[in-house]
């Protein structure tokens, strides 16, 4: 198949959407960035890589980071994890504390914030330390990327903190059910310098090799995790991956994926590459809308969908 030309068309297609969306504006350090922007990467399994568009401008990778941290736990707590956070599509936006309320403080999943945030926690009491937690998270990242150079950006992850109300609202929620164990800002603080690291299309979609392989990176042939624990991964991206329009995601693009509000999405086509989208104009649900629209062009040219 001709992947560039495909890309290259792709992109031509989406450009009349380029700022359409919304950048995310939650913290001053996001609500700067040019909406108009797009890029996209393919990887294929011996590090073959296509790109079109800013495909080298670092963007803040936000709750893509959330599939980086899941795999870890996964990794460490195998199914002991899900007594502490459940599998199910919330149905809600990714930061809601209704839900945390009616369900005594058991996150959904691993992918809505609470969920990520309980994950950290899990991370924090593994790794005996927040510090160690956040620097073994950007190390795993570093490997599975293949580049030693990515980093977390300090100005995102103290302004995430300063705004953070409702991240610490949902901590504390959690905490006061007895389901989280280490201290609110320690654990949020990680929890946001994960959030914060930078990537571009490249780095990320490098980063998706493992998960369309079974676990095992196909160009060092690294194990990274089970193929059982990377096809739980795959199906909880799949229909957990884009807060309530995770549904619509899969319905019109059909691959496991991870959005997250810096207008990066990733995704899965099994056994055969990752791929890794960016647009920072946002959609209502705080996923990107070129970059899905994207992906949905991605999969009806090229049948690489999982249906
Ligand atoms: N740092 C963001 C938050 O916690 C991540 C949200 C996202 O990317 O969807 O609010």
């Amino acid at each position: 198949m001709d992947y560039q030309s495909i890309i290259n068309e792709i992109a031509e297609e989406v450009f009349p959407l380029l700022g359409d969306g919304k950048v995310a504006n939650y913290i001053p350090a996001l609500a700067g960035v040019n909406p108009k922007q797009f890029a996209m990467t393919l990887t294929l399994f011996d590090g073959t890589q296509y790109s079109v568009g800013k495909a080298d401008t670092l963007f803040s990778i936000q709750s893509i980071s959330k599939v980086f941290t899941f795999t870890l736990a996964l990794k460490f707590y195998g199914t002991d994890l899900y007594k502490r956070i459940g599998l199910e599509p919330s149905g809600n936006p990714f930061n809601s504390l209704v839900q945390l309320e009616y369900e005594k403080g058991k996150p959904r999943n691993p992918f809505i914030n609470a969920g990520a945030i309980n994950v950290t926690d899990a991370l924090i009491n593994h790794y005996g330390n927040d510090e160690t937690a956040y620097e073994e998270v950007l190390e795993f990242i570093r490997a599975i990327s293949d580049d030693k150079t990515i980093d977390s950006s300090d100005v995102v992850a103290i302004s995430e903190m300063e705004h953070g109300f409702r991240n610490l609202a949902l901590a504390n929620l959690m905490k006061s059910f007895n389901n989280l164990d280490n201290k609110v800002e320690d654990v949020v603080g990680t929890y946001f310098k994960h959030c914060a690291i930078e990537m571009n299309t490249k780095m990320l979609s490098r980063a998706m090799l493992y998960l369309s392989n079974d676990g095992v990176d196909p160009v060092t042939g690294q194990i990274y995790i089970t193929a059982s624990q990377s096809k739980r991964i795959n199906a909880v991206m799949l229909t957990c991956g884009h807060y309530d329009a995770s549904g619509d995601f899969a319905f019109n693009v059909g691959l496991p994926g991870k959005s997250g509000v810096g207008g990066g999405i990733v995704a899965v086509v099994p056994e055969v590459m990752g791929i890794c989208v960016w647009s920072p104009g946002l959609n209502a649900n705080g996923n990107s809308l070129a970059g899905t629209k994207a992906l949905e062009l991605f999969t009806t040219k090229t049948g690489l969908s999982i249906f």
